[in-house]
């Protein structure tokens, strides 16, 4: 008998454990409230890396090191498969002061990173980057052709359970059932797993970016610095992020974050200056307890999944993630140890 799935959530998350899925000959359908791929996962800036990775336990890095290893393969495929190109690109991220350079080098040396004195700066050059709402079309596209059913405009509001098992879904566009359902609502998987989320601990926290435009990429590098970075893409565009807001589901800009981010990157790209300003937006990271995910079964019901609270790095995280959920629906021993990412009741 096929498996049939409903993924309610079509971010990067959501599709991509959709595609996972139909590649092993699932049915699937995705239950998406807006339009796909325009929350978190259209906002965020594509830096396929923790910001400084030796700040964080490994619990989180091996995550974000195999998400990293499987990306460029991932975004090849995705691009041969679709034609849309997510714009992989390896462009290196250089991390200047303040930071513990000596620390950070004994980490890149003990995860066996590549790490560069650049100055001051330590170059991480194969730290690599996509661009986000290509890739979001792309793996739309890519869910599409491999026979995956998306409902756009469609909001789940209950999750209708009892004797261990999920029965069915209540939308605001009718009812719908599958054997399995698996929650990927970034920052609302806890609000749609509703009196079922149990200690899946995962919050709203808003960052907003900035967006130029330059004639040709003004950086060669991605460049960091306590906690603002700024990504070039191919085409010139400069994107500048970002704040942590806890601000609950609250996604509107602000004039104040406009002026920090815009007066920290001028230190860094003076040129910045004479530059206008295309765009400003905000989203809402899915943000967990020391960004550690929710990936796999709930603790009492057997049918029901969950891959979210990725928080800053989940679209790094995402091949990885969706490794670590399909080792657990396909009952295959995980190639390292998941439990940490377990839904607990
Ligand atoms: C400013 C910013 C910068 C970032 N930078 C990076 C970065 O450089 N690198 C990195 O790896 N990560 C980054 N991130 C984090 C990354 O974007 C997120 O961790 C990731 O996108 C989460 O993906 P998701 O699919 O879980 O959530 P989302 O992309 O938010 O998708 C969840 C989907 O669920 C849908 N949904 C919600 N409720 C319902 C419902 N009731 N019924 C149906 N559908 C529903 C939503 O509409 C949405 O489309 C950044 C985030 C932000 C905001």
């Amino acid at each position: 008998m096929t498996d049939e799935f409903i993924v309610i959530g079509a971010g990067a998350l959501g599709l991509a454990s959709a595609e996972a899925l139909l590649l092993q000959g699932a049915t699937v359908t995705v239950l998406e409230r807006g339009a796909v791929g325009r929350e978190s996962s259209w906002a965020g800036g594509g830096i396929l890396s923790p910001l400084c990775p030796w700040d964080y336990p490994d619990v989180v890095t091996r995550l974000t090191t195999r998400g990293a290893a499987l990306f460029g393969a991932w975004a090849e495929s995705l691009y041969q498969a679709t034609g849309i190109d997510p714009e992989y690109q390896v462009s290196g991220m250089l991390v200047l002061p303040p930071f513990d350079m000596e620390a950070a080098e004994r980490w890149c040396v003990a995860h066996g990173m590549q790490a560069i004195r650049e100055g001051s700066g330590l170059l991480l050059p194969d730290v690599a980057q996509a661009r986000n709402p290509r890739l979001l079309q792309s793996q739309r596209a890519r869910v599409e052709q491999l026979g995956g059913r998306i409902v756009e405009h469609c909001t789940v509001q209950e999750i209708d359970a009892g004797q261990g098992r999920v029965s069915r879904l209540r939308t605001d566009c009718g009812e719908f059932s599958a054997q399995r359902y698996l929650v990927t609502a970034g920052a609302w998987s806890a609000q749609v797993a509703g009196k079922w989320a149990g200690q899946a601990g995962i919050k709203p926290i808003r960052g907003q970016m900035l967006l130029f435009k330059f004639a040709t990429p003004p950086l060669r590098h991605i460049l960091l610095q306590d906690g603002l970075y700024l990504i070039p893409r191919k085409d010139g565009h400069l994107l500048v992020g970002s704040t942590l807001e806890d601000v609950g589901f609250d996604k509107l800009t602000t004039a104040s974050a406009r002026e920090m981010l815009l007066q920290r990157a001028i230190t860094l790209l003076p040129a910045l200056r004479d530059q206008p300003l295309v765009q400003q937006w905000a989203g809402l990271r899915p943000g967990s307890p020391d960004n550690i995910p929710r990936i796999g079964r709930h603790p009492e019901l057997k049918n029901l999944y969950i891959n979210s609270g990725h928080f800053r790095y989940g679209v790094t995280m995402a091949p990885a993630s969706v490794e670590v959920l399909l080792d657990e629906i396909n009952g295959k021993e995980p190639s390292f140890d998941s439990s940490p990412y377990q839904w607990r009741a």
